[in-house]
């Protein structure tokens, strides 16, 4: 195992994200490629926002698709007695923040006893009103300084005497800030550019940028691999990381995910909860598979379909692209469908096993068998098209109107639905068939595709109409294969209602 750590830090302030999933698989993609850990944490200091369903969706989404990594809450949900690492003889949790507030208490009071942070007792009103003539002087809104001169013992003194006051970093001026960007190259700004920003609402009320300083270096984080939303935390990071004298992880920001008008991916154009994906009967596998290539490329082929080993040994960060990454459903729908079609080649019983919810009340042996025949290959996208896809066969006929027989298309008369109907099922009661016994469907086809010479007609004026009588519906899979699982007396049923209709 080599010492390369990378950590997943979800806020539980939503339902498992598209995106986070996607910046949980480059993670683990990036650790198992380079056979490190990847942890997995909780960040919950936004409690306002954050609760416990939204965690458990979170933890048990990335667990059920088998990126959630070697440690962290998912393994040691309850802290303290939990095992060690696997890269190490050192326990670095508990993985929740709320449970970590002891640490962050301990190392604010090392960066005040610093100097390096101090505490400000600013007035709401006061900084409303500094930001308001700044803004009337067109200068960014920055904190002035104000308590940045204040004696430490003398504030210290004045907070323990319960006077309400956050902490402030110490921002050096004028240091060059700059990293050098896994994914974006160089990147850089000037610590002038941010103010004194505050790090804990209080000494036990530590904020977002605090914590995760502190937690990415007691973890012995090696690269930040996260959104491209948080670039502009970085610098604040790294100031805190410096003010600490601790060493900086490497940084990767991925690139966002977009909706096809190239606005960043959003609930109103997109499905964004995983939990929605997996219940329309996207498989785990291919939606790894495509959150994969949103955002990053194999280099040299064109490929698309890869396992999950491929894309362990193929992962480097070099190939994730810079710009926007845009969430292509129809591709999403086109991958789903491959990897159908090689579960369904795969193992038919495992495929069943996954959709016999979608089923029910449909005979299963039937199921399998039509699942695995030719003429049903790649026409289900999504498992949720499963049962749609089946009901010809399996759900009672809909009552569907006479038009539905006579596709103007083929200018088929009254006169000619009649003789086509009649005919095809004295075709139908000649023939012998077993329900489901799909060697016969090439005879029952061959007679039927004989009726068109026999009676002078067109291949539409004859073929349609049993197809429509045998579905009753537009589309369908075939006329041989639907009455191959009808079984012959359900075709010659349906045959019968459909002349019924024409009387
Ligand atoms: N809690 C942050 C989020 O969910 C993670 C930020 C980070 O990776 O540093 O976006």
């Amino acid at each position: 195992m080599s010492s390369i750590r990378v950590r997943i830090p979800p806020s539980p302030t939503g339902l498992l994200h598209i995106g986070t999933v996607r910046t949980a698989l480059y993670n683990y993609l990036f650790a198992k490629h380079n056979k490190g850990v990847m942890v997995f944490r909780i960040e919950d200091t936004d409690k306002e926002r954050g609760t416990k369903e939204f965690e458990d969706d979170i933890i048990n989404g990335l667990t059920k698709l088998g990126i959630a990594g070697d440690e962290g809450i998912h393994i040691h949900p309850n802290s303290r007695n939990s095992p060690k690492s696997p890269n190490s003889r050192k326990y670095y949790g508990p993985y929740r923040q709320s449970e970590r507030t002891e640490i962050y208490k301990k190392y604010l009071q090392e960066l005040l006893a610093g100097d390096h942070a101090y505490y400000c007792f600013c007035s709401k009103e006061r900084l409303d009103k500094m930001r308001e003539e700044q803004a009337a002087k067109k200068l960014p809104p920055r904190y002035d300084g104000c308590c940045a001169g204040l004696d430490p013992k003398e504030s210290a003194k004045r907070v323990a005497q319960g006077e309400k006051a956050v902490i402030r970093l110490r921002v050096p001026r004028d240091k060059d800030v700059r990293w050098r960007d896994l994914v974006r190259g160089e990147v850089a700004i000037q610590s002038g550019e941010l103010d004194d920003f505050v790090i804990a609402r209080a000494i036990h009320d530590p904020l977002y940028n605090f914590t995760v300083v502190v937690d990415d270096h007691t973890m012995e984080i090696t690269h930040v691999i996260r959104g491209e939303d948080h670039i502009s935390n970085t610098p604040k990071q790294m100031l805190i990381f410096q003010a600490f004298g601790w060493k900086l992880p490497e940084f990767a920001h991925l690139p966002l995910i977009l909706n096809e008008d190239r606005s960043k991916l959003s609930k109103r154009k997109n499905k964004v909860s995983v939990d929605d994906y997996l219940k329309e009967g996207y498989l785990p596998e291919a939606l790894l598979n495509f959150l994969a290539l949103i955002g990053w490329n194999p280099g040299d082929t064109k490929q698309e379909i890869f396992s999950m080993e491929e894309l362990i040994e193929k992962f480097t960060l070099e190939h994730v692209h810079k710009g926007g990454a845009v969430f292509d459903l129809k591709k999403l729908d086109w991958i789903n469908g491959e990897y159908i079609k090689k579960a369904i080649k795969d193992d038919v019983d495992t495929f069943y096993a996954r959709i016999s919810d979608r089923v029910q009340g449909y005979d299963a042996a039937l199921v399998k068998k039509i699942l695995r025949d030719p003429d049903f290959e790649g026409r289900f996208k999504k498992l949720s098209e499963v049962p749609a896809e089946l009901a010809p066969i399996f759900a009672p006929l809909p009552d569907y109107p006479l038009n539905l027989l006579a596709n103007e298309k083929f200018k088929i008369t009254p006169d000619i639905l009649k003789t086509t109907l009649t005919a095809a099922k004295k075709k139908a009661e000649s023939l012998e068939w077993k329900k489901g016994d799909s060697a016969k469907a090439k005879a029952i086809s061959d007679a039927m595709i004989s009726l068109v010479a026999e009676l002078g007609l067109k291949n539409g004026q004859v073929l349609w109409p049993i197809r429509a009588a045998l579905s009753g519906a537009e589309k369908s899979p075939n006329f041989a294969t639907l009455a191959v699982y009808l079984g012959k007396e359900e075709t010659l049923k349906r045959l019968d209602v459909a002349l019924n209709k024409l009387k």
